[in-house]
């Protein structure tokens, strides 16, 4: 099935905004909505901008969302747009949700005539802005193959399973990446302090077994030059591996480091504001660095 010319698009955030850019450059209409306004501005001229939620429903194949948790997809289906959903329609939550709260919510859809489908992404703002995200489908597979060439446009498309699977497998990824953060930034100051130089340190590492996407991307990229701009927060983050840590927990694997770092981030976004750039999360083990030693 050829990609849809017009989508409804719901959250146009730090990644809403780059992901719509890149749907429009490939030849696809898109009605848009945030509740907040200077979001909705910044695509003047690129959008159909629409005044509210179900409103992006109208006479679309596919509605996608890109909100911040599961709690704001559920008030924002539930303010009118589950109701507005013609039969057929495909809704994409493109947004890290819960994956057990995705597969109740694809019942509710479905008894609507229409089809839930998981898509969340890694890659972040840069990711979405070059169109090189990783997409994580979860759904029927007619469904994923029928939204293939659309998501195509935002990224790198696996069809990981049935519905919940993405979010599943999104969460669990970001439970690794944060971990590979805390490690990297302990080791990287410790060095530091034992008075190597942090890019000496990441170049030998990014050709050795300690590499991760921490020292190859956000050590390099944002921390070294201390811009701590790469567009995710602390705040997301954090309920990205509070959903990991609970499906680990309920499926009875061994979860302790998943336990601490859960822990630490809480703090470090705590101390920080959850909406500090989860960068951030080096500048503040650095605070706690004990002085004189
Ligand atoms: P963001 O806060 O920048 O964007 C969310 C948008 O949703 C905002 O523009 C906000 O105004 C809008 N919104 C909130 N409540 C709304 C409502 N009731 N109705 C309509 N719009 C509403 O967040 P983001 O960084 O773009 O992240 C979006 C999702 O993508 C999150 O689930 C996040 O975990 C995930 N994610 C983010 C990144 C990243 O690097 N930023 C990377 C991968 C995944």
């Amino acid at each position: 099935m050829p990609e849809p010319s017009t989508v409804g698009f719901i959250g146009l955030g730090r990644m809403g905004e780059p992901m719509v850019r890149r749907l429009v450059a490939g030849g696809v209409t898109v009605r848009g909505y945030d509740s907040a306004a200077e979001a909705v501005k910044a695509l003047d001229g690129v959008i159909t901008p629409v005044d509210t939620a179900p409103a992006a429903a109208d006479g679309v194949p596919v509605v996608i969302l890109m909100l911040p948790d599961s709690n704001v997809v559920e008030s924002v289906l539930d303010s009118g747009l589950l109701d507005a959903l013609a039969p057929g329609t495909l809704l994409v939550d493109m947004s890290s949700s819960e994956p057990l709260r995705t597969r109740a919510l694809a019942e509710r859809v479905a008894a609507q005539g229409a089809t839930l489908v998981d898509a969340p992404v890694s890659g972040g703002v840069s990711g979405a802005r070059a169109g090189t995200l990783t997409i994580m489908v979860g759904g029927p597979d007619e469904a994923a193959a029928t939204l293939e060439p659309l998501l195509a446009l935002m990224g790198r498309v696996r069809h990981v399973g049935g519905v919940g699977a993405g979010h599943a497998l999104k969460a669990l990824n970001n439970l690794m990446s944060a971990a590979h953060l805390l490690a990297s930034s302990e080791a990287i100051l410790a060095g530091e302090r034992f008075g190597l130089d942090p890019a000496v340190m990441l170049d030998a590492v990014n050709g050795s077994s300690g590499r991760s996407g921490s020292t190859e991307n956000k050590w390099p990229n944002y921390i070294v030059p201390e811009t701590y701009n790469s567009g995710f927060t602390a705040g997301l983050m954090v309920k990205d591996i509070r959903i990991a840590l609970g499906l680990a927990e309920a499926t009875g694997v061994p979860s302790e480091l998943a336990a601490r770092t859960v822990e630490l981030w809480g703090r470090a976004a705590d101390e920080l504001g959850p909406d500090a750039d989860h960068t951030e999360i080096a500048r503040w083990l650095r605070q706690h660095t004990r002085e004189g030693t």
